[in-house]
C-alpha cells in the first residue's frame, strides 16, 4: 500500500467566511491556479439514477485518466473533491478547502491537498508537485484572494487566460455601441469588462450578475448588453437548465427558435420540460470576431457552480452518517438522483434536544423519522439502505433573482424592439409559466372621431398608443399586440403590471392635449396572472391560453377609467397594496366565460376620480 503524501497551509485574512467563501467556493479558479490542465468530461448513466463522470487531460505530457467523484460541501465551511486515476503515475488526487471564523470578520483558510502514488515514480513524482508546486501555488491562491477581496486585484485569474480584443474591431463597436445612446461610463466600463476579464468568465455573462457587481440598476446593464448584441459586441446565448441541477450541459443556443420543447440532463440522467419562465435562459458572449475564447472546463459541479445548493453530501452503500445541516430558518429542498421524490425539509423538522430526525435513502423517496437521543449542534443522521452510493443534496427552492429567464428577457419591450425575430418555433407553443397579461381599450372612441374628425381622432388614438406603450416599457413589459383601440401586454410580475396600468391612466390625458367634453378619452383596462403557453403567432411572440382569455374578456367589466382584476390578483398583497394606494373605490362583479360553468369574480377598481 503506497502511503499518500499531503501538504497542508493555513492563513489568516481579515474577512469574513461568506465572503472568502464566494470567492473560493469557485473550483473553477481553484483548480485552474493550483496548474491543473482543463479536461474533457463524459458521462455514463447509472442504472440507479444519476452519472460516472469520467475526465481526461493531459498532464506533464502524460495523458490521465479519471473518475471525478462529486464534490462534497457545506457553505461557507468546507468543501472537498476527490479523483481517482486509472492510469498514470497517480492512483488518487483530492483537495479539501476548509474555512474557520477566528474573530469578528477573521478566517482561517486551511487548504490541503492529497496525492496518493502509483509505484516508484509516481512517488517522486507525487512529492515534488506537492512540496514544490502545491505549497507555492496555494500561498499564491490565498494571497490573490487577499488581494481580491481588499478590491486591489481586479480579477482572480491568471493572466494567461485573457484572449487580446480585435483593437480595431473593437473600437469600432464601442463607437456604434455609444452612438446608440448607451451612457459612456457604462460603455467604459464594458469595455474594460471585455478586454480584462479572463476568457471563461466571458462565454458565459449573466448580466443580473454583472449588475450587482457593478453596482448598478439591472436594466440599465441590461439594456447595455442587449444593445452590445444588437451591434456584434456581444452574442446572444440562450442555455437550457436542468430543473434538479439548475446546471446546462448541452452548448448554448444562438436562437430561440432553435431551443427544443425537451432537455435531458446528461448528470441527473433526468428528462424535463423547457419552460419559458424557469428552464430557459438568456445569457450573454463575447463575439468570437471582437475576442477569441478558448473554453476550458476544469472541474464539475462544484460549489461555485451550484450556488443554489448549500450543501452536498456522498453515501456509500449501506452507510449511516451524521450530516451537519445548515441552519434551517427556512424550508429547503432535499433531492438525489437516485431518490425520486425530493422533499422539503422545514424549520420545525431541524434536530432538538430530544430527538433527532434519521433520513433514510429509498429508492422512491426519502422516509423521515425521529429517534430519541441528544444531537450534535445542526446533524441529522442519513441512511443509505442501497447497494450503490447515493449523493445528497440540501438546496434553496426559489430560483437566483439573478437568472435572467426567456420569459423575463423577452417581457421586455426593449428586448423586443431589438431583437424582433426572436421568437419560439412555429412547430409547437412552449410552456411560459405565470405571466401577469394585462388588456386596454379605449372607450368612448366614436365620439372621439365625430368631435374632432377621422384624421385628428387617428392621431390621438395613435398618442394613446404611445402613452401606452411608454408606461408598459417603463415596467419591464412588451406590448404584445394591438387590436383596433386596444392592446394587449405582458409582464413577468403583478406588480409591474400594475404599475404600467396606473401610469397608463395617469399619464392617457396626454394624448389628447385638447380634449372637449364629448372628446375626453377613457380607458378600459384589465389585468390577470396564470399560466400561458408561448407562441409564435406570424412571427411574432404570443401568448395564449385560459389565462389570456381571461383577462381579455375582463375588459368588458369596465366602464372607463378604471382596472378589472381577476379575483386571484385581488387577494394578492401588491393589488391590495396598489388598490389602497391608487384605488378609488373597488367592487366585485360576476363574468360569465362561454363554456365555463361557474362565473368568475372579478374585482373592478376605479382608478379616476
Ligand atoms: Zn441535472
Amino acid at each position: 500500500m503506497t502511503s499518500a503524501i499531503r501538504c497542508e497551509t493555513h492563513d489568516e485574512v481579515p474577512f469574513s467566511r461568506e465572503a472568502v467563501w464566494a470567492v473560493l467556493s469557485d473550483t473553477e479558479w481553484v483548480l485552474s491556479a493550483l496548474g491543473l490542465p482543463p479536461g474533457k468530461y463524459g458521462f455514463q448513466p447509472l442504472p440507479e439514477g444519476g452519472s460516472r463522470v469520467t475526465g481526461r487531460a493531459k498532464f506533464h505530457g502524460l495523458a490521465a485518466r479519471w473518475e471525478e467523484l462529486p464534490f462534497e460541501w457545506r457553505a461557507p465551511d468546507f468543501y472537498r473533491g476527490r479523483r481517482l486515476f486509472s492510469n498514470g503515475p497517480l492512483k488518487e488526487g483530492s483537495l479539501e478547502v476548509e474555512l474557520r471564523q477566528s474573530g469578528t470578520g477573521q478566517t482561517r483558510i486551511v487548504i490541503r491537498c492529497e496525492l496518493v502514488p502509483r509505484g516508484f515514480w509516481g512517488k517522486l513524482l507525487a512529492k515534488h508537485l506537492v512540496r514544490a508546486v502545491a505549497q507555492r501555488r496555494i500561498e499564491w491562491i490565498i494571497a490573490q484572494v487577499r488581494g481580491f477581496l481588499r478590491g486591489e486585484k481586479k480579477t482572480l485569474w491568471p493572466e494567461s487566460a485573457v484572449h487580446p480584443v480585435a483593437e480595431e474591431l473593437f473600437r469600432a463597436k464601442l463607437a456604434e455601441l455609444t452612438a446608440a445612446g448607451q451612457p459612456a461610463d457604462l460603455v467604459g466600463r464594458l469595455a474594460e469588462f471585455l478586454r480584462q476579464s479572463p476568457d471563461t468568465e466571458l462565454s458565459l455573462i449573466q448580466p443580473l450578475a454583472v449588475a450587482r457587481v457593478w453596482k448598478r440598476d439591472q436594466w440599465e446593464v441590461l439594456r447595455l448588453f442587449l444593445r452590445a448584441a444588437k451591434c456584434g459586441l456581444l452574442e446572444l446565448r440562450w442555455r437550457v437548465l436542468c430543473p434538479n441541477c439548475r446546471a446546462s450541459r448541452p452548448p448554448p443556443i444562438a436562437s430561440l427558435s432553435q431551443v427544443p420543447r425537451a432537455g435531458l440532463c446528461a448528470v441527473c440522467r433526468a428528462g424535463f420540460e423547457v419552460q419559458f419562465d424557469r428552464s430557459l435562459e438568456l445569457s450573454f458572449a463575447v463575439n468570437p470576431a471582437v475576442r477569441p475564447l478558448e473554453h476550458r472546463e476544469f472541474s464539475l459541479a462544484g460549489p461555485g457552480s451550484q450556488r443554489h445548493v448549500l450543501s452536498q453530501t456522498l453515501l456509500g452503500a449501506g452507510q449511516r452518517k451524521a450530516w451537519m445541516l445548515p441552519e434551517l430558518t427556512w424550508p429547503l429542498r432535499l433531492r438525489s438522483p437516485q431518490v425520486k421524490q425530493p422533499v422539503n425539509l422545514r424549520p420545525e423538522d431541524a434536530p432538538t434536544q430530544l430527538f433527532q430526525p434519521v433520513i433514510v435513502c429509498e429508492l422512491e423517496h426519502f422516509l423521515v423519522r425521529y429517534e430519541y437521543g441528544a444531537t450534535r449542534d445542526y446533524a441529522v443522521q442519513v441512511l443509505n439502505p442501497n447497494a450503490f452510493p447515493v449523493l445528497l443534496a440540501l438546496e434553496e427552492m426559489e430560483w437566483s433573482s439573478e437568472l435572467l429567464t426567456a420569459a423575463r428577457a423577452t417581457n421586455w419591450q426593449e428586448f423586443r424592439d431589438l431583437f424582433p425575430a426572436e421568437v419560439v418555433s412555429s412547430s409547437e407553443p412552449m410552456p411560459a409559466g405565470c405571466q401577469a397579461v394585462v388588456f386596454t381599450s379605449l372607450r368612448g372612441c366614436t365620439a372621439l372621431y365625430e368631435s374632432m374628425g377621422d384624421a385628428a381622432g387617428h392621431a390621438v388614438v395613435q398618442n394613446h398608443f404611445r402613452v401606452l406603450a411608454e408606461a408598459v416599457r417603463a415596467h419591464h413589459g412588451a406590448v404584445v399586440k394591438t387590436m383596433g383601440d386596444g392592446l394587449m401586454a405582458v409582464f413577468s410580475q403583478v406588480q409591474e403590471g400594475l404599475a404600467a396600468v396606473g401610469q397608463m391612466h395617469e399619464r392617457l390625458p396626454e394624448a389628447n392635449p385638447n380634449p372637449s367634453l364629448s372628446a375626453r378619452l377613457w380607458l378600459k383596462s384589465s389585468l390577470h396572472a396564470g399560466p400561458c403557453l408561448a407562441v409564435n403567432a406570424d412571427g411574432s411572440l404570443d401568448f395564449v391560453g385560459a389565462t389570456v382569455n381571461l383577462a381579455a374578456r375582463m375588459v368588458e367589466c369596465c366602464q372607463g377609467g378604471d382596472l378589472a382584476v381577476s379575483d386571484e390578483v385581488y387577494q394578492q398583497a401588491a393589488t391590495r397594496e396598489f388598490v389602497a394606494r391608487v384605488g378609488k373605490a373597488a367592487e366585485a362583479r360576476e363574468l360569465k366565460m362561454g363554456g365555463l360553468e361557474a362565473a368568475q369574480k372579478v374585482w373592478r377598481v376605479n382608478l379616476v376620480a
